[in-house]
């Protein structure tokens, strides 16, 4: 078993995760636990392909049905960063992936450079920007 380790700019503990997942009527099966662990340590985005192709005796339906429960309770999230199928990580980080067009270079920039967007788009039109769901469509420097 891995020893989880606090993952950056994030704001969820992992225990409390667990209670989450516990309280959301979720049974804390072995596979879940090494799943969240797993999600936890890599404190980053990672495919649900992925995460399965990390364990050899977790199947990939058991990997959408535990991340379903997890999003479920909101102990992750996930982001659609192109064509490629959506990428999963740890709630409660104030971050929002850009990716390159050309090259999928994926850059994380913080959530409040887009407050000022976000309030003016409130203000004049009633829109609420919701951010983090889809990734910014950037061109990176060295693509530029
Ligand atoms: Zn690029
Ligand atoms: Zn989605």
């Amino acid at each position: 078993m891995t020893t989880p380790r606090p993952a950056p700019a994030t704001t969820l503990a992992f225990d409390d995760a667990m209670e989450r997942v516990r309280e959301g009527g979720g049974r804390i099966t072995r596979a879940r636990r090494v799943l969240l662990e797993d999600l936890y340590d890599v404190g980053g985005r990672i495919t649900a392909e992925e995460l399965a192709e990390r364990h050899d005796d977790i199947d990939l339906a058991t990997v959408y049905r535990s991340l379903a429960h997890f999003e479920e309770v909101g102990v992750v999230e996930h982001v659609h960063l192109g064509h490629g199928p959506a990428a999963y990580r740890w709630s409660g980080a104030r971050t929002i992936a850009a990716v390159c067009d050309h090259c999928g270079a994926v850059t994380d920039i913080p959530a409040d450079e887009l407050d000022a967007l976000a309030a003016r788009l409130d203000d004049r039109y009633g829109l609420r920007l919701s951010l983090g769901h889809f990734a910014l469509s950037v061109h990176c420097p060295a693509c530029s």
